[in-house]
């Protein structure tokens, strides 16, 4: 089995696009992807390439029977996640894609269209909760949360207590791995408690507008949730602990695409330096996997400061996800290529 599965997911044609009439030049059937390079499916003209991931979802047209909503996302994708983590594996979700193709509606969602986040959480604590009433059951559970942004490859706490705080250093402990030094961690005891972190640390986020999207974020936001678990054996007390990681990336397109300068220019170079990183480091591990662990790989996961901070949950028995989001229209061919072919090296 890989050790990296992915998905990729077209949202519907938005606002900009249905006024421009740009046209498709995106189609999936089954497990399959094709980009066309004319903006015009079904025509046979023009080339088209394929590619193929562990789920493709659609999101649009009149043909409803094919589109996939939140809860067939998180059903296929969250579900593995909760297993792991209650299993004590760590894992990392990521969504990856240009501004304004659907991280944030898949991450977080919407308070009537939830994503991945909350729908995690809640489950989660809903299992822990239903084991507690199981009888015999003698494990006891501890949660906490953390949420950080990494901005031009700095670290800042979006739960430092309203206002944005200095940037945190990242220190290594011999035995645990990379970690943020004072990042706040909070105790979670319930969804409602997440949900409420949640909402202070989203606002927090930086922003800044570009020509691509006005409230483009331009920051790789991690969520990430600790799960302890507690049980006696013979007297003898023994902890696990799970990390579940929730990643919100920076938008993929270029720099040069965005018509940024300067400082801006700068940010995204920065940016593009973690999502370079995480592409081969992610590559580098389904190559491992697809030699069955037995291929010595180097995995540069010290050269960012994303991968060095996920370091202890990509690789090994953690579980990856990498999800795809992308444009369904002609006019974001070029960076749909892009993603298409970054999230085809995590396979
Ligand atoms: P990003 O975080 O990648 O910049 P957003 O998640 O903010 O993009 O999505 C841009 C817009 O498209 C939002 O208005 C969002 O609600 C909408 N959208 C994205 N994906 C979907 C989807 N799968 N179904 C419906 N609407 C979507
Ligand atoms: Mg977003």
């Amino acid at each position: 089995m890989s050790s990296v599965r992915v998905a990729v997911r077209a949202r519907p044609f938005s606002e900009r696009e249905l006024a421009s009439s740009s046209h498709f030049c995106l189609e999936m059937k089954g497990k399959k992807t094709i980009l066309y390079n004319c903006g015009e499916v079904h025509t046979g003209r023009g080339s088209a390439k394929e590619f193929h991931f562990d789920h493709s979802y659609w999101s649009v047209g009149k043909d409803n029977a094919h589109c996939v909503g939140q809860e067939q996302v998180y059903s296929d994708l969250g579900g593995p996640v909760i297993k792991a983590a209650f299993a004590g594996y760590n894992s990392c979700v990521f969504a990856y894609g240009q501004t304004g193709s659907g991280k944030t509606y898949t991450m977080t969602g919407s308070a009537t269209e939830p994503g991945l986040i909350p729908r995690i959480c809640k489950e989660l604590f809903s299992q822990i909760e239903g084991s507690g009433s199981g009888g015999d059951s003698a494990v006891s559970y501890r949660t906490e949360l953390s949420y950080l942004e990494i901005y031009n490859e700095k670290v800042r706490d979006l739960l430092a207590g309203g206002k944005a705080g200095p940037a945190l250093r990242i220190r290594e402990h011999p035995r645990e791995g990379p970690y943020v030094e004072g990042l706040s961690q909070h105790a979670v005891h319930d969804y409602t408690g997440v949900a409420c972190l949640l909402t202070a640390g989203n606002s927090l986020r930086a922003t800044a507008s570009t020509k691509m999207n006005d409230s483009s974020s331009r920051s790789h936001a991690i969520f990430t949730l600790t799960m302890t678990q507690a049980v006696l054996e013979c007297g003898v007390p023994s902890e696990t602990r799970s990390k579940l990681h929730l990643v919100d990336l920076a938008g993929s397109e270029r720099a040069s695409a965005t018509g940024a300068e300067g400082v801006r220019l700068k940010e995204g170079s920065s940016i593009n330096k973690s999502l370079v990183c995480l592409g081969t480091v992610i590559s580098a591990l389904a190559d491992k996997a697809a030699h069955h662990g037995k291929k010595t790989l180097y995995v540069p996961y010290r050269d960012s400061v994303l991968t060095y901070l996920l370091k202890d949950s990509l690789g090994g028995n953690a579980k990856t996800i990498m999800i795809a989001t992308v444009s369904p229209a002609y006019s974001s061919y070029g960076e749909t290529l892009s993603t298409l072919r970054y999230a085809s090296r995590a396979r």
